[in-house]
């Protein structure tokens, strides 16, 4: 989608330190973040958050969880212990409006989340 940063990154318009990705997902390293390790992992096609996501879409959240614990590995926290979340919607704080997935790992993290 035009003027979406996350869509701009997956087609290399903008640069990020791109992890791995395959037809389907990006996963890279957030700019700004807020553990050692954290990677944000995309679909490719612009989904707002997981709120838009349509029935029938369970081979692409699949797709973005297995390429969560795929980022954990490559990342080397997948022994220590990691934490996947997304947050969908103002009330969670979202601030991109593409479906993302956080992996954060490296250091203990609080439960639950501010
Ligand atoms: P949210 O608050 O929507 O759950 O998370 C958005 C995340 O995207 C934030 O952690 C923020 O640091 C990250 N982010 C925003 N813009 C960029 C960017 O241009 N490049 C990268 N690599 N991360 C970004
Ligand atoms: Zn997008």
């Amino acid at each position: 989608m035009d003027g979406c940063i996350f869509c701009r990154i997956a087609a290399h318009q903008v640069n990020a330190r791109i992890l791995f990705e395959d037809e389907h997902v990006v996963a890279f390293h957030d700019v700004a973040p807020r553990a050692p390790v954290h990677v944000l992992v995309i679909p490719r096609q612009h989904i707002v958050s997981l709120a838009q996501v349509a029935p029938g879409e369970q081979d692409l959240l699949g797709r973005l969880l297995l390429a969560a614990a795929e980022a954990a590995r490559q990342t080397g926290v997948a022994g220590s212990g990691y934490r996947v979340v997304t947050n969908c919607g103002a009330s969670a704080g979202q601030s991109v409006l593409h479906l993302h997935i956080h992996v954060l790992g490296g250091r203990s993290l609080a439960w639950p989340p501010g």
